[in-house]
């Protein structure tokens, strides 16, 4: 599903930022995989080039069987609108849209006609138990409610794998538990899941946990998800 060869990242500066620096990764079809580490330890950055958001400086990245140092921008962009999802802690919603229309726009590079995209963004939102917010514009919406438009419009493309970067950052730990367990649901229906967190009962939740320390993979664990 996703593999990550000798991966690094470095931003250019004076000095230069080796944020990722040689990292392997395997996530298999239906995993949900946690990313732990302490702030600018290169989670995001890991992240976003797992998710094809940004190319790495070196090493290899396949998605979905594509491999991303072997496509052009243009491909790139259609890797990303076809095969991947990804949440943000900051949700990144369009505040003046309705939550019908946030989820709607995540269809757009897909050239899907407008009718079918509000059908399929209407039946994410079901998935996500909003059916009854859909015309509630973002700014009338709770953090919580939120971040389950942001996971809608992620999901809305039934993409192959679903990237979410301190998806409970921004709630309280009632509403955190409550994006969890949406997350442990989409997993059980199927959705490959990579959770960056550094909240320890979000990781708990996942089933491989992977621990970055300044650009490295530094442990790795696998169990059964705890109930
Ligand atoms: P984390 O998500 O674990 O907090 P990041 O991946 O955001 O870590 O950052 C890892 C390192 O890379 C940090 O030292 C950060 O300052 C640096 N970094 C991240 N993005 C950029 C960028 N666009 N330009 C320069 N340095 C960056
Ligand atoms: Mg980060």
């Amino acid at each position: 599903m996703l593999e990550l060869r000798d991966v690094h990242k470095t931003y250019p500066g004076e000095p230069p930022v080796e944020s990722v620096r040689g990292v392997d990764l395997v996530v298999e079809k239906g995993d949900m995989l946690a990313l732990r580490g302490s702030s600018g330890s290169g989670k995001s950055t890991l992240l976003h080039i797992m998710a094809a958001l940004d190319r790495p400086t070196s090493g290899s990245v396949q998605i979905d069987g594509q491999y991303v140092e072997k496509l052009s921008d243009r491909e790139l962009a259609g890797l990303r609108a076809f095969h991947v999802g990804v949440v943000f802690q900051q949700f990144f919603l369009l505040e003046a849209l309705t939550a019908l229309d946030n989820v709607a726009s995540g269809l757009l590079y897909r050239g899907v006609p407008t009718k079918q995209r509000r059908e399929a963004a209407a039946e994410a939102l079901h998935r996500v138990g909003l059916s009854h917010r859909l015309n509630h514009k973002v700014t009338k919406m709770s953090g919580g409610e939120r971040q389950r438009t942001a996971v809608a419009r992620a999901l809305v493309g039934r993409p192959a794998i679903v990237f979410a970067d301190e998806p409970t950052g921004n709630l309280d730990s009632a509403r955190g538990e409550e994006i969890l367990n949406l997350f442990r649901e989409l997993n059980e229906d199927g959705t490959t899941l990579v959770i960056v967190t550094h909240e320890e009962r979000v990781a708990l939740a996942c089933k491989q946990r992977i621990e970055v320390s300044d650009g490295l993979v530094v442990s790795r664990s696998e169990q059964a998800a705890s109930p």
